[in-house]
């Protein structure tokens, strides 16, 4: 595999988003990387794809927009009305254009980093996980025990994350992207629906 450039990739995201979405996003690279320690992933993988997870999210929404429609990707309608949604597809598309990733797994893991998707690889399900416990967030609730279950059942993580987001969605009346639930469904019943 070529050496890749971390600390170039770093500088990168450093210098395209603002101080917040930098700092989680070095959160998310080491977080990515301990996951992937513990359940046998490649960290290098795990790295890449946590730095540049979120590497269009402080892009213009019409920037966003448009990386899509020059591009062909799809956006929904859900998308079109909630284009902070977009910066998954289009980082994805970044990641390759513009940092040459050529791994189809990373690539993959930014563009399903905020839904999930039902059969994630393992790789999509650690950056997933990473985005939601590491370090910096200190919002959502039960944090402590996801953070705890990431370690030692992913899938049960996995539900517990997404089961949380919905609430969320629900309490906060914010538009909620079919995928998301989705993906739930199929970890609730991948775990024989014996989710607390
Ligand atoms: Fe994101
Ligand atoms: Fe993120």
């Amino acid at each position: 595999m070529k050496e890749i450039n971390f600390r170039k990739i770093r500088k990168a995201m450093e210098k395209t988003l603002d101080a917040r979405r930098y700092e989680h996003t070095l959160g998310v690279e080491y977080t990515a990387a301990a996951l992937a320690m513990r359940y046998g992933e490649s960290i290098r993988n795990a790295q890449l794809a946590g730095l540049l997870h979120d590497c269009a999210k402080c892009l213009t929404d019409e920037k966003k927009l448009s990386i899509c429609e020059k591009h062909n990707i799809a956006v929904s309608e859900i998308e079109k009305r909630n284009p902070f949604l977009l910066h998954a597809k289009a980082g994805s598309y970044l990641a390759m254009k513009k940092y040459h990733v050529n791994d189809a797994d990373v690539i993959n893991a930014i563009l399903n980093h905020t839904t999930g998707r039902p059969g994630m690889s393992l790789l999509e399900k650690i950056i997933f996980t990473a985005d939601y416990i590491e370090p910096g967030r200190n919002q959502a609730p039960n944090l402590d025990k996801i953070r705890r279950m990431a370690f030692e059942d992913l899938d049960r993580a996995l539900v517990m994350i997404l089961e949380d987001t919905l609430a969320y969605l629900k309490d906060t009346g914010g538009e909620m992207d079919p995928m998301t639930e989705k993906t739930y469904e199929y970890y609730c019943n991948k775990m024989g629906n014996t989710v607390s």
